[in-house]
C-alpha cells in the first residue's frame, strides 16, 4: 500500500519514512517483537536523521512514533488493530512533513535555571540631567531591571550597539538639540530593531506633546516628575516575556501505550504531563502537584471515566480542573452521559496530535484564567487570603511526605494608617501594589506569594528553613525600604515588619501560620522596619 505522493527525490527523509510504511503494512495482531523492534529502530533512526537534515516536524513524530512502539517491542502491551490506524495517521503525515522544507537544525535546548529569582532585564536610559538619571537608575534597579544611562544620544547608541536592551528610556527634551525628537527616535530603532520598546519622559502630558511622542515612535509616556511606580509598571508590561508556566496535564489512562503516546505528544507541545495508570491513584496525583487539566480513558478496569470524574467532582478543590474524556466510543449517547457526569469533552480515539494539543491547550488555557480570577487578589494579581492559605495547607503536607522544609513569612507595611491619613487612599493603594511587586521580583519561581488583607502579605518559601528565610525576607526589606514614593504631599518611603516561622519547627500548618503572627508581632514591638524569627518553647 501506498500511502500519499511526494516526489522522492526532494527530501533525503522520504526514503526512511517508506522504509517505515513498507513495514507497518505487513504488521498485524501476529507481530513477532523482533518485526516490532525493527520497526522501533527505524523510527529512532530516522527521527534522529530528521532533526540533522533540520526536518523538525518529522522528526518529533518519528520520536512519537518510537515512543509509541516501546511497549509493544519490549512485549509489554499487544499489537492491536486500533493501534495500526493510529499508525497508518501518523505514517500518512510523515509522508507530508517530509516535503516540507526543512529548516536550520535544531538549537541547543537552554533549560532553565530553576528557582531562581528573575535575571534582571538590560534597560537603557538617555537623561541628560545627571541626578535625575542617578535616582532613575537606582530606585528601577529595585525591580529587577539592570539600567545603563547615557547622557547623551551618542553614548545611548554606542550602548545599544553593545546589546540589543530590553527596552531604551529616553527624556524628550534631547541634548543633542538640532535633532528632533523622531530623528533621535528613529536612529535608536534602526540600531535596536523595529519591535525595541521604547519609552519616553516628558515634562508635559498635553494632547500635542503626547501625539508627538506618538509619532515619534513611543510605546509609552511617562510624566515627569517621574513616579518609579508608574515608570517600573510601563517597563514591566514592554518588556514582559509572557513566559507562562507550562501546563500540568494528568493522563489517567490503563494501556501504558496510550498513556505514553499522549503524554510524549504533549510533552513535544511543551507541557508537563503525569501518567496515572492506576486510577484509584488519581487524587493522590492531584493533590502532589496542581492539574490544569485531566484527560481520562472512559474505559480501565476497576471503575469507568465518568465514575472517577465523579469522585474528583466531590473534592472542592479539584472542583474546577477540566476533565476531557477520551474513548474509541462513538456513540453520541454515551458521549452525551460523560459530560453530564461531569466532563468537559470528549475526545474520540484515535486522536491526531494536532487535534489532541489544541483540545487540550484550548481547555486548560480557560481553566487557567478562570482559576486565577477566583484565587487571586484583585488590587495585587497576587493570591488571595484563602488561597494562600490553602497553598501553606497543601506544602506543608508536601513537605511533611517528602520530610522537607518550608517557611511562612508574614508582611506588614508600618505605620500604613498614616500613608493614607497622610496621602490619602490611592497612594497607599499604589504603596501596596509596589510591594507586591517588589516580592514578586525578588522571590523565586517556586516561592508563594498571597496578600492575606489590608497592608499584610504573606510568603510560603518552599525548601527555605527559618533562617534562609529571614535573610530572603531581609533583602526584600531593604529594596522596599529604598523605594521612593511620590504624592501631591511629597515624597516618602515606607518600610514592613515581618515574621518568619517554619516546618518542621512548627508540626502543622495553623501553627506555622500562628507562630509567623506572633514573630510579626514581635518585629512591630522590637520598632518595626525588621525581620524576626519565631522562637518556640
Ligand atoms: P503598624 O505599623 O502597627 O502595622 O501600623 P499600621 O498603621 O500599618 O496598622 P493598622 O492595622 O492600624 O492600619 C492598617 C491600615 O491599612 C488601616 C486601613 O485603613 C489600611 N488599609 C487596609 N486595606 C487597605 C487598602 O486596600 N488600601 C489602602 N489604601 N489602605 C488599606
Ligand atoms: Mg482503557
Ligand atoms: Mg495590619
Ligand atoms: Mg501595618
Amino acid at each position: 500500500m501506498i500511502i500519499g505522493d511526494v516526489d522522492t527525490v526532494a527530501s533525503p527523509v522520504l526514503a526512511p519514512v517508506r522504509q517505515l510504511q513498507d513495514g507497518w503494512a505487513g504488521l498485524d495482531e501476529a507481530a513477532s517483537l523482533e518485526t516490532l523492534r525493527a520497526l522501533q529502530r527505524q523510527a529512532c533512526a530516522l527521527s534522529e536523521s530528521a532533526a540533522e537534515h533540520g526536518y523538525r516536524k518529522v522528526a518529533d513524530l518519528a520520536g512519537i512514533i518510537d515512543v509509541m512502539l516501546a511497549p509493544l517491542a519490549e512485549g509489554e502491551e499487544t499489537f492491536t488493530r486500533e493501534f495500526k490506524d493510529i499508525l497508518r495517521d501518523y505514517l500518512e503525515a510523515l509522508v507530508k512533513l517530509s516535503a516540507e522544507t526543512p529548516c536550520a537544525p535544531r538549537p541547543e535546548v537552554v533549560e532553565a535555571v530553576g528557582a531562581q529569582a528573575r535575571r534582571s532585564l538590560r534597560v537603557l536610559i538617555l537623561e541628560a540631567e545627571e541626578t535625575l538619571a542617578d535616582e532613575l537608575s537606582h530606585q528601577i534597579a529595585h525591580f529587577g531591571y539592570s539600567i545603563e544611562t547615557a547622557a547623551t544620544l551618542d553614548e545611548l547608541l554606542a550602548l545599544l550597539a553593545e546589546e540589543t536592551p530590553e527596552a531604551v528610556v529616553m527624556d524628550v527634551l534631547l541634548p543633542e538639540e538640532e535633532l528632533s525628537l523622531s530623528e533621535a527616535a528613529q536612529r535608536v530603532r534602526e540600531l535596536g530593531g523595529e519591535d525595541l520598546p521604547l519609552l519616553f519622559l516628558t515634562e508635559r502630558g498635553d494632547i500635542e506633546s503626547r501625539l508627538r511622542a506618538a509619532r515619534a515612535g513611543a510605546d509609552a509616556y511617562v510624566l515627569k516628575p517621574v513616579d518609579v511606580h508608574e515608570l517600573v509598571d510601563q517597563l514591566d508590561k514592554l518588556t514582559t516575556e509572557q513566559e507562562k508556566d507550562p501546563f500540568h496535564i494528568v493522563i489517567v489512562e490503563d494501556s501504558s501505550t496510550q498513556a505514553i503516546y499522549y503524554s510524549t505528544i504533549l510533552k513535544r507541545a511543551g507541557m508537563h504531563t503525569t501518567v496515572v495508570n492506576d486510577s484509584i491513584r488519581v487524587l493522590e496525583v492531584l493533590d502532589e502537584a496542581a492539574a490544569d487539566l485531566i484527560l481520562m480513558d472512559m474505559y480501565m478496569p476497576g471503575c469507568s471515566g465518568t465514575e472517577l470524574a465523579t469522585v474528583i467532582r466531590q473534592v472542592p478543590r479539584y472542583a474546577s480542573i477540566p476533565i476531557v474524556f477520551l474513548s474509541a466510543e462513538t456513540q453520541l449517547e454515551r458521549q452525551l452521559d460523560a459530560m453530564s457526569l461531569g466532563g468537559d469533552d470528549f475526545l474520540t480515539k484515535p486522536i491526531s496530535p494536532a487535534h489532541l494539543i489544541r483540545s487540550v491547550a484550548i481547555r486548560a488555557e480557560r481553566a487557567r484564567i478562570l482559576r486565577s480570577l477566583m484565587l487571586t487578589d484583585n488590587l495585587t494579581g497576587l493570591l488571595n487570603h484563602t488561597s494562600i492559605k490553602e497553598q501553606l495547607h497543601n506544602e506543608v503536607a508536601r513537605a511533611a511526605r517528602r520530610g522537607g522544609t518550608l517557611s511562612f513569612a508574614m508582611i506588614d507595611i508600618d505605620h500604613f494608617k498614616s500613608v493614607n491619613d497622610t496621602h490619602g487612599h490611592p497612594v497607599g493603594d499604589r504603596v501596596i501594589k509596589t510591594l507586591a511587586r517588589v516580592l514578586q521580583q525578588r522571590l523565586r519561581k517556586t516561592d508563594y506569594i498571597g496578600r492575606y488583607g489590608g497592608e499584610e502579605f504573606a510568603v510560603i518559601l518552599p525548601d527555605a528553613d527559618a533562617p534562609t528565610a529571614a535573610a530572603i525576607v531581609d533583602q526584600v526589606r531593604k529594596s522596599f525600604g529604598k523605594i521612593r514614593q511620590f504624592s501631591s504631599e511629597g515624597v516618602f518611603a515606607c518600610s514592613f515588619s515581618a515574621g518568619v516561622a517554619s516546618f518542621p519547627d512548627c508540626p502543622d500548618a495553623v501553627e506555622v501560620a500562628l507562630e509567623a503572627d506572633k514573630a510579626l508581632y514581635a518585629a512591630k514591638h522590637a520598632g518595626r522596619n525588621t525581620v524576626s524569627i519565631a522562637v518556640r518553647d
